[in-house]
């Protein structure tokens, strides 16, 4: 196995610049996901690594080998892509050995190395059959055979799970999780999916526009995004935001706009007077979003406001609530039983709230 550096990696078709400096360091045996929206350059990412795709300037490295001028065969690099690309008229094993024969390798090694991979993807019984005989999953299991018989330095992973649907999808990303965990590989997996990157992760590389947003493990991107975009895109149901102007009246701070004044507590913002007069965006995840009466540690005051729609999840249920201007999703314990129209009251937990600067998108509390 190997590690993988990216030193500035800029990328441009024709005049746009599709990558611009992308700088990220995988080590060895770590599965990192690139996450990021369709069209931020993920794929590009991943076809210049595997050589596939010219370099317009930066440096790639493997292993601490500058591997920009080496041939895509020399590289080492294996990779699965989301249409699996599997040739039709070849049985499940003449897929998987594919590669090997081509390079001549000894044929009980190919096929040692064939069924090795076989037994671990649950595919030794499907060995003689022809990629159209396979479900959609059995396919993909396939295309992974075929990258862990040769035995690669690195696995890349294109979008592998898009092509399924959701309860397979499902299934696929626990196959690939155990996959990890028994091959102990250096992964790279590129998806837009948050909810792929979250769970297969160790660390997430979220991308827009072809430029890197943030690095970090799943909990500290999700708990501590850096600006607006990452919180935004990370974590499901979305994160709310509420907009406005920072305000002092004395040595407290409040947040105000059209419809909502809230109190800003100095743990969330220090120096929080010194924002005065500072548009911000207030983050807050649906979780802590509390609805009903009572009081609570650590939370705002009262905000009222209407229930305009409820979605029953099973155990949870999303209230997506009005409060003056402001829109507030809150997940709660199901059931709510209240119905649209109702009047609710919510309090925001200050703890897991954020503070993101409106010109800049950054994050500005701790
Ligand atoms: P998706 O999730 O939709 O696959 P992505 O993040 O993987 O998106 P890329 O496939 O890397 O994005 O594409 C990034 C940008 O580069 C897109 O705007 C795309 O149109 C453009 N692009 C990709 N390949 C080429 C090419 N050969 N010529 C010109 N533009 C290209």
């Amino acid at each position: 196995m190997a590690d993988v550096k990216f030193l500035k990696v800029t990328k441009k078709f024709n005049e746009n610049v599709i990558l611009n400096g992308v700088s990220v360091e995988i080590k060895d045996h770590e599965f990192v996901v690139i996450v990021g929206p369709s069209g931020c350059g993920k794929t590009t990412l991943l076809r210049m690594l595997a050589g596939l795709e010219e370099i317009t300037a930066g440096d790639i490295h493997i292993d601490n080998i500058l591997v920009n001028n080496i041939h895509p065969s020399k590289r080492q690099i294996a990779m699965v892509f989301q249409d699996y690309a599997l040739y039709p008229h070849m049985t499940v094993e003449e897929n998987m050995s594919f590669a090997l024969r081509l390079m001549k390798m000894d044929k009980r090694e190919i096929s040692a190395r064939v069924h090795e991979a076989a037994a671990i993807l649950q595919l030794t019984k499907l060995l003689k059959r022809m990629p159209k005989q396979l479900s959609g999953g059995q396919r993909q299991r396939v295309a992974i055979g075929r990258a862990i018989v040769r035995k690669p330095k690195v696995f890349l992973f294109d979008e592998p799970l898009s092509n399924l649907d959701a309860k397979l999808r499902e299934e696929m990303r626990v196959e690939i999780a155990k996959l990890y965990q028994r091959l102990n590989a250096t992964i790279i997996y590129v998806t837009h999916d948050q909810v792929e990157a979250m769970t297969l992760a160790g660390r997430i590389v979220v991308m827009n526009h072809g430029i890197i947003q943030q690095t970090g493990t799943p909990i500290e991107v999700y708990r501590k995004p850096d600006n607006l975009f990452v919180a935004g895109f990370i974590g499901s149901p979305t994160m709310n935001f509420l907009h406005g102007k920072l305000s002092a009246e004395g040595e407290k701070l409040f947040l105000k706009n059209d419809s909502l004044t809230l109190y800003i507590p100095p743990f969330l913002l220090a120096d929080g007077a010194r924002n005065a007069g500072r548009e911000v965006v207030l983050g807050i995840r649906p979780d802590d979003v509390l609805v009903g009466s009572g009081t609570r540690e650590n939370c705002s005051e009262k905000i009222e406001g209407v229930l305009e729609v409820s979605e029953l999840l099973g155990h949870r249920e999303n209230l997506y609530i009005k409060a003056g201007e402001n829109r507030v999703l809150a997940t709660v314990e199901a059931f709510f039983n209240q119905s649209p129209g109702s009047k609710v009251s919510v309090r925001f937990n200050y703890r897991n709230m954020h503070v993101f600067d409106k010109k800049t998108q950054q994050r500005i509390n701790n």
